[in-house]
């Protein structure tokens, strides 16, 4: 009997024309050119001017031109019979610069035969998703849905990629840190994750949150990391600041409780995303000394300061030494003092958490 659940697919999606989304099965040749399916009748494209296979577990697809002419990624030529990696976020122009494409990799509903077929072909999956409750309220015409405390997923599964070394399932750490990466993608783009969208943005809860509320609010446009953020995303920014305030503006709890709005240094994840998290860090997904220093050192940039950066200098510049602070002693971020261990500072914690 065929049970519905999500499963992976990749797509192959035309930039600048509203032609049918490419299929791209996992670990299977794909070769594409001039002809109906990508509607390109431009004699300088062959028939068959490049071959794709995409690679479900490492995250990307390899592209292969077998045409004449030029196909190129971010505007660096593939050369004939040769292969190049295409990621997310990476623009395949088809022939001599045109006919723009990008790759998605998302989480689509499929029934347990897709499943079984994907596991012949030995796609890994990280997790189920397992979603918390919640509870709806309304926000300016826009829908909101309010996430009920805790950690729903945490408790069963290690889960960020700081714990990936603890799946025993992993052939390979960088396959599967390489596809853990696009996991934003994939929620961003699941109605059961979103708390709220525009036009511009959406948020998701945090699948594993550091505190009572964590949410992420990511660009629909695609920006890899904030490297490579510029002041044309300038007033994107400022819409994913004002966007990650409204939902603290429909937060129960948020008489009481403090929240920074900031972007890690150096994230884990591709794809921009704007954490949104309270400060009582009371979650049991909170467990490592680098979750502790990744929220409460300068590895955590406030948005403020990065569109203040960004409208100064034109983008974020990080500090070369920033991955050591996540290895600082753990200390108090509300009175500074210093703790040995994480359970000792999560005992301590609790004192600055409101009454
Ligand atoms: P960063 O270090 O800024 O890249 O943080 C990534 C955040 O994404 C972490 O807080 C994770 O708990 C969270 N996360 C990881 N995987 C997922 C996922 N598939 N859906 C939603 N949130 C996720
Ligand atoms: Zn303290």
């Amino acid at each position: 009997m065929a049970a519905w659940r999500t499963m992976r697919v990749c797509w192959l999606v035309s930039k600048d024309r509203s032609c049918q989304r490419i299929k791209l099965p996992h670990l299977e040749m794909v070769v594409i050119g001039r002809g109906p399916e990508t509607e390109i009748t431009d004699k300088k494209c062959s028939r068959r001017q490049v071959q794709l296979k995409a690679d479900y577990n490492k995250g990307y697809v390899t592209v292969k031109q077998i045409g004449v002419n030029p196909t190129s990624i971010d505007l660096v030529d593939v050369g004939k019979d040769q292969e190049q990696k295409l990621k997310p976020g990476q623009v395949l122009h088809l022939v001599n610069k045109f006919y723009p494409y990008t790759i998605q990799f998302s989480e689509e509903m499929g029934t347990c035969l897709d499943r079984e077929a994907a596991e012949v072909k030995g796609v890994k999956r990280p997790q189920e998703e397992s979603e918390n409750s919640n509870v709806e309220s309304k926000s300016s015409g826009k829908q909101v849905k309010m996430e009920q405390r805790g950690c729903g997923s945490c408790s069963k599964q290690n889960s960020d990629s700081s714990s990936v070394s603890s799946n025993e399932n992993i052939s390979s750490k960088k396959e599967y840190s390489a596809y853990w990466a696009q996991g934003l993608k994939a929620s961003m783009n699941n109605p059961s994750m979103q708390v709220y969208k525009d036009e511009k943005a959406v948020v998701i809860k945090d699948k594993y949150p550091k505190a009572r509320f964590h949410w992420l609010v990511l660009p629909w446009h695609s920006i890899p990391t904030l490297n490579a953020v510029t002041q044309e995303h300038l007033e994107l920014l400022e819409h994913m600041h004002t966007v990650g305030e409204k939902i603290i503006e429909q937060c129960p709890e948020k008489d009481w409780l403090r929240f920074r709005l900031g972007y890690h240094a150096i994230p884990s994840m591709s794809h921009l995303h704007l954490h949104v998290i309270s400060q009582d860090f009371d979650s049991e997904c909170f467990k490592t000394k680098k979750h502790w220093n990744s929220f409460t050192t300068e590895y955590f940039i406030d948005s403020k300061d990065v569109i203040k950066m960004v409208k100064k200098k034109g983008r974020v510049i990080v500090d070369k030494n920033t991955s050591a602070l996540l290895n600082l002693p753990l200390k108090c971020h509300v009175c500074k003092q210093q703790l040995p261990t994480i359970p000792q500072l999560k005992e301590h914690l609790k004192q600055h958490w409101p009454k």
